[in-house]
């Protein structure tokens, strides 16, 4: 279970200071999909960053799979993330210099994985890339980069996948393929996926959806009963 209690976040100096989120909590059961939807710059990204433990927060809570991740040092959040949280970010972020293949491998063979490359080509395969394997990230289309970032994250086979518009560079037929196969890996290995989206089809397909506005859950949130 993933949980957050009365979160709040402030981003930026100054004047352009922004209140990010103001008292969030939520709560993701294990093995279900949650959607979070609503319009741009409620701080859906910001609130993935914070369930990754990747930006930390000024008040509240974060729990994830019973440990409390906000507060520790960025090397305990660090390992525990490795292990636990598979992440696709809005922007990608793959190396420019390492083909799909390398971006998918490198990581596992960093963990000391025993077959990266192997399974690499595979995730790559279960994605549509099989094409693709030796081309770097400037030499694919932008939902082909796309769905590198998720046989990425896919890959270690994480017990949490998070993903911030997994499918909103693909076109629609594409995008369902991709939502077909997050979900299919979700029931699969019994993952729980916290994902983003603009595309109300891919909302409809989590079992629970989460409204943002202007910093805040809109929709009742779930008694926030964090457990230790
Ligand atoms: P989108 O749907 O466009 O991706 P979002 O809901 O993901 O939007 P966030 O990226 O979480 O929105 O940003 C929420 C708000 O926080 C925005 O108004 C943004 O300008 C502001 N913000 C984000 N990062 C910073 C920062 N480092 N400094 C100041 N403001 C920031
Ligand atoms: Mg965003």
């Amino acid at each position: 279970v993933i949980a957050m209690k009365d979160v709040h976040l402030t981003l930026g100096e100054g004047a352009s200071s922004v209140d990010v989120l103001k008292g969030v909590s939520l709560e993701v059961v294990r093995g279900e999909a949650t959607g979070i939807v609503g319009p741009s710059g409620s701080g859906k990204s910001t609130l993935l960053m914070v369930l990754a433990g990747l930006e930390k927060v000024d008040a509240g809570e974060v729990w994830i799979a019973g440990k409390r991740i906000d507060g520790k040092s960025e090397d305990e959040v660090a390992a525990f993330r490795g292990r636990n949280i598979g992440i696709v970010f809005q922007s990608f972020h793959l190396i420019p210099n390492m083909t799909a293949l390398e971006n998918v491998a490198v990581p596992l063979e960093l963990a000391g994985h025993p077959d990266p490359f192997g399974v690499a080509a595979r995730e790559l395969e279960a994605v549509g890339l099989s094409q693709r394997v030796t081309h770097y990230p400037g030499e694919l289309s932008g939902g082909e980069q796309q769905r590198v970032a998720i046989a990425r994250a896919l890959a270690p086979e994480p017990a949490i996948l998070i993903a911030d518009e997994p499918t909103g560079n693909l076109d629609q037929a594409t995008g369902r393929q991709i939502a077909d196969l997050l979900f299919a890996k979700a029931q699969e290995r019994g993952m729980t996926l916290v994902l983003v989206t603009h595309d109300p089809a891919l909302a409809a397909r989590c079992a629970r959806q989460i409204a943002m506005r202007s910093g805040r859950i809109e929709t009742a949130p779930v008694q926030a009963a964090v457990r230790a």
